[in-house]
C-alpha cells in the first residue's frame, strides 16, 4: 500500500538495540525460563516487538491521541451519551494505594475502607433513586438492564407467574432495551409514543394483561421529555401485575428533583460512566449499578455489602439469581462517582441537573427557528432537532451537517436516533461546559444551516479539515484492519 499513514507505525520504527527502559539489577538467582514454563508454552521464536527509544514511544501514542476527539479537546454535544467533563481529581482518588493496590482475594478485615465505600455509594444511589436496595456489579448500562430483566424475572417466577413474559418499551427507546429483553426471554411489545413524545397512555392500556412482566422506560426519555403521565402509567402497569423498569443510563435532568421510586418505579440502573462522571467513549470499565424497591432486594445478584454493628461483610441476597460479574465489578468507576457525589453534595447534584437542563433549554431555544424542532415543549438535559427543512429544501442530509461540524471542531450530535424522528439531531449539552462554548455552537449551527442553503456542495463533501475524510463506515466495520502485520 501506498498510502501516506497518518502516524508512522511504531513497529516499523524499530532498531535493533534500542531501548525505552531499563530493569533494575537482578537480586535474585536467575533461573532459565524453560524451568519456569512448561514446554508445550514457550514460543519457539520470539516476538517481533518493536525497539524503540522512550521519546519515539512517546511521540508515537501523543500523535495517537491527536487524531481523535475527546472531551478534553472540545465540546461533545453526543446526545444520550453525557460527555460531560470528567473532574482531575476522580484519578487522583482512584490512584490512591488503598484503592488501586488492593486485591478482590484479601479477607474482608483487610479491605474495610473499600467496602464502606461501596456501601455507601449504594446507599446514595439509592437515595438519588427514591429506592431500596443496590448492587454495583453490572459493568455497564446495557449490563444493568439484563440484571433488573433477570431480577423481574425471578420475582415473577417465585410468585409462580413464569408466563408473564411481555416487556412494554416505547418506539422511543434506547436500542440495548429491546435487546436486553431478548436476551433473558422476554417478547416486546413496543406501544407507541403520543403527539407530545410521552407513552401513549391508551394504547398502553390495551397493551397490558395476564402476560405482562412490566414496562421499561427512560424518563426524562431519548426526546429528551418528561412524561407527565407518569404516575398514571405507572399505576396502568402495577395494576395488570407487571413491574415498572427505569432506564436510568442517563440520570443527568432529575438528580435531587424527581426520584424514580416515587414516579412509582421498582428497578433502575445508572451509568456511573455517564451521570456520575467516569471518562467513557473509548470502551474504557464502566459501572451500571441497579438500585430495587423492598420486595426485589431479595434477587439482587451477590455479593453485596452489608453493615453489621462497624463492620462491613460481603452476603449473598437471599434468593440471589446470582453473580453478573466476577469478583466485586469495576471498584475503581466506584471510587470515581463517589468522589463525585461526595465533592458535590446533594444541593451540588441539583444544581448539576439544574444546569444540564438549562443549558438544553437555552441552545433548543436559539436553534428552533432555524432546525425543525418536531416536539416544541421544555426539554430536560437533551433535545431533538429534526434535519428535514434542510433535507426537503437543500438536499443535505443529517449526516451531512454532523460531517461539516467536525470541520469546526465539534464532535457530531447523536444523529439517526431516537428513530421516531425523521433526520434527528439529539443533543446534549451537559452542565459542564461554559456559555461562551454553548453560543459558539449556536452560531456554527446557524452558520452551517446557512451554508445548506448556498453551498450545499460543501456539506455533502465534509469533513475537509479532519486527518481523514468522510470514511466507509459500513467498510470499516464490517471489515476493520485493528492488527498489524509484519511485511514479507
Ligand atoms: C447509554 C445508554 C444505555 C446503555 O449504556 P451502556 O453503558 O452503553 O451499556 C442505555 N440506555 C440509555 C438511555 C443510554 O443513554
Amino acid at each position: 500500500m501506498t498510502e501516506r499513514r497518518l502516524v508512522p507505525l511504531i513497529f516499523e520504527r524499530s532498531t535493533p538495540g534500542r531501548r525505552g527502559y531499563r530493569l533494575p539489577e537482578l537480586d535474585v538467582p536467575e533461573v532459565p525460563v524453560a524451568e519456569l514454563i512448561p514446554e508445550e508454552f514457550l514460543r519457539e521464536e520470539a516476538p517481533a516487538l518493536p525497539e524503540v527509544s522512550e521519546l519515539e514511544v512517546v511521540r508515537h501514542y501523543t500523535q495517537l491521541s491527536r487524531l481523535n476527539h475527546g472531551v478534553d479537546v472540545g465540546f461533545y454535544p453526543l446526545g444520550s451519551c453525557t460527555m460531560k467533563y470528567n473532574p482531575r481529581v476522580h484519578e487522583d482518588v482512584t490512584g490512591m494505594p488503598g484503592f488501586a493496590a488492593i486485591h478482590p482475594y484479601q479477607p474482608e478485615e483487610t479491605v474495610q475502607g473499600a467496602m464502606e465505600l461501596m456501601y455507601n455509594l449504594g446507599e446514595y444511589l439509592a437515595t438519588i433513586s427514591g429506592l431500596h436496595a443496590t448492587t454495583l456489579q453490572p459493568a455497564a448500562g446495557a449490563h444493568g438492564e439484563l440484571t433488573g430483566l433477570l431480577v423481574i424475572k425471578a420475582y415473577h417466577k417465585k410468585r409462580g407467574e413464569d408466563h408473564r413474559r411481555e416487556m412494554i418499551i416505547p418506539d422511543s427507546a434506547h436500542g440495548t432495551n429491546p435487546a436486553s429483553c431478548a436476551m433473558v426471554g422476554y417478547k416486546v411489545i413496543e406501544v407507541p409514543s403520543d403527539e407530545r413524545g410521552g407513552v401513549n397512555v391508551e394504547a398502553l392500556r390495551g397493551l397490558v394483561g395476564p402476560n405482562t412482566a412490566g414496562l421499561m422506560l427512560t424518563n426524562p426519555n431519548t426526546l429528551g421529555l418528561f412524561d407527565e403521565n407518569i404516575c398514571e402509567i405507572a399505576k396502568i402497569v402495577h395494576d395488570a401485575g407487571g413491574l415498572l423498569y427505569y432506564d436510568g443510563a442517563n440520570a443527568n435532568a432529575i438528580m435531587g428533583i424527581a426520584r424514580p421510586g416515587d414516579m412509582g418505579f421498582d428497578v433502575v440502573h445508572f451509568n456511573l460512566h455517564k451521570t456520575f462522571s467516569t471518562p467513557h467513549g473509548g470502551g474504557g470499565p464502566g459501572a451500571g449499578p441497579i438500585v430495587v424497591c423492598k420486595d426485589l432486594a431479595q434477587f439482587l445478584p451477590g455479593p453485596v455489602v452489608k453493615k453489621d454493628g462497624d463492620k462491613y461483610r460481603f452476603v449473598m441476597p437471599e434468593n440471589s439469581i446470582g453473580r453478573v460479574g466476577s469478583f466485586y465489578g469495576n471498584f475503581l468507576v466506584y471510587a470515581k462517582a463517589y468522589a463525585y457525589i461526595r465533592s458535590h453534595g446533594p444541593e451540588g447534584l441539583r444544581e448539576v441537573s439544574e444546569t444540564a437542563v438549562l443549558h438544553a433549554n437555552y441552545m433548543m431555544n436559539k436553534l428552533k427557528d432555524i432546525y425543525h424542532l418536531p416536539y416544541d415543549r421544555t426539554c430536560m438535559h437533551e433535545f431533538v432537532l429534526s434535519g428535514s427543512w434542510q433535507k426537503d429544501e437543500n438536499g443535505v442530509r443529517t449526516l451531512d451537517i454532523a460531517k461539516r461540524l467536525l470541520d469546526h471542531g465539534y464532535h457530531a450530535p447523536t444523529v439517526y436516533f431516537p428513530m421516531v424522528v425523521d433526520e434527528a439531531i439529539m443533543i446534549e449539552p451537559t452542565e459542564t461546559e461554559p456559555k461562551s462554548t454553548l453560543d459558539e455552537f449556536i452560531e456554527v449551527m446557524r452558520q452551517i444551516a446557512e451554508e445548506a442553503k448556498e453551498n450545499p456542495e460543501l456539506l455533502k463533501t465534509a469533513p475537509h479539515t479532519t486527518p481523514l475524510k468522510r470514511l466507509d463506515e459500513a467498510r470499516a466495520a464490517r471489515q476493520p484492519v485493528l492488527r498489524w502485520e509484519k511485511p514479507e
